[in-house]
């Protein structure tokens, strides 16, 4: 069953994501930031954030729905927390970025959320 956060295959008897831990939907389909962007629920060129060790570390969201930390563009935010980090963890809730209504800060599943309360699934 392919997980909804990550995209990775898993099992179909798995419960949990073994990638990224978070709990499977059956049916519940992959939202991607470029899906997200399209809406334009997010805004390209916006900075995302996640903290290591209390620090801010900085990215930035591009067009195509990659993040860029340091110059290379990961395709997803669990690889981007991955390389952050240097242990996987559910990039989805670890990611942070303002609200482009709002300015108000939120993990970037909120922002998957807005999503699927739009286009269902
Ligand atoms: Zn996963």
């Amino acid at each position: 069953m392919l997980c909804s956060g990550c995209g990775q295959d898993n099992p179909q008897e798995n419960r949990y994501c073994g990638h990224c831990g978070i709990p499977l939907v059956k049916g519940q389909r992959v939202v991607t930031l470029k899906d997200i962007l399209d809406e334009g629920i997010l805004k390209e060129g916006a900075t995302v954030s996640c903290k290591l060790r209390g620090q801010d570390v900085f990215a930035l969201l591009k067009a195509d729905g990659t993040i860029d930390y340091k110059g290379t563009a990961y395709p997803s935010p669990m690889d981007a927390i991955q390389v952050v980090r240097d242990y996987p963890c559910d990039g989805w809730n670890c990611w942070h970025t303002d609200d482009p209504q709002t300015g108000r800060n939120y993990p970037i599943a909120h922002f998957r959320g807005a999503w699927r309360r739009l286009k269902g699934g």
